[in-house]
């Protein structure tokens, strides 16, 4: 590749091409993703609540087949979905992180106490927006499929449901393609861009069965995580 000229190694002239096109496809690639990263990658800063829904004595609904708790599948998807923000460089506050419910044990009204307390963790962490993950269920078995709620008065909540609710119907079956105002302490309490998803029906047989297996909870995070990063694309 080299050649000695008065005690200097050039290169030979048949490997000029090689080592333009070379640099040229190195250039090209610092280009793109110097000018890509930044249109879908968030800013560090960004600080996202992830709430699972109930926990400690109250287990919220129970599967249809399987006895399985929605405050335990709360849990293992608030951890996945905060896993993917992490790896997305989201600073990421989970209301809890084991089964234990947030209410205190001396208190009268329990399921106040809890609301209160996840209400003090969203207003510590001054969040970008907060995201509360639940499980539905319903007296018929017929009823499936994600579902995803803003507070009625929340313009930026109402932008953050649509961008979650429009991904999930593009990418997980049955999901509702439209998102609904829902009446929620944990939506009203901030105003912050706050959404409640009502994941599956643990009602139906078949979606509790899916929304139980691995592969399905991992899907069903990277699309909510989707939806959150377009929200942001577009805010
Ligand atoms: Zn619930």
């Amino acid at each position: 590749m080299f050649s000695k000229k008065h005690g200097f190694f050039v290169l030979k002239k048949k490997y000029y091409i090689f080592v333009v096109c070379f640099l040229l496809v190195v250039s090209s690639v610092v280009v793109y993703f110097t000018a890509i990263r930044p249109t879908f990658m968030p800013k560090p800063v960004h600080t996202i609540v992830i709430d699972a829904g109930h926990g400690g004595k109250d287990g919220g609904a129970v599967g249809k087949t399987s006895d399985t708790s929605e405050s335990f599948l709360n849990l293992q998807y608030s951890l996945t979905l905060g896993k993917i923000c992490e790896e997305f460089g989201f600073k990421v506050i989970q209301t809890r992180s084991d089964m234990g419910g947030l209410y205190s044990p001396f208190a009268a009204n329990k399921k106040r106490s809890e609301m209160e307390k996840r209400k003090e963790i969203i207003d510590k962490s001054s969040p970008d927006i907060v995201v509360s993950i639940h499980m539905n269920s319903y007296p018929s078995s017929e009823a499936r499929g994600s579902q995803v709620y803003y507070a009625n008065d929340s313009d930026t909540g109402k932008l953050l449901a649509d961008s979650v609710q429009k991904t999930l119907f593009q990418n997980i079956e049955y999901s509702k393609n439209t998102a609904k105002v829902g009446d929620f302490y944990i939506l009203n309490c901030t105003k912050m861009p706050a959404i409640l998803v009502e994941c599956g029906f643990l009602s139906n047989p078949e979606e509790e069965s899916l929304l139980l297996e691995e592969e399905y909870k991992q899907k069903f995070c990277y699309n909510l995580f989707c939806g959150i990063l377009k929200f942001y694309k577009n805010f």
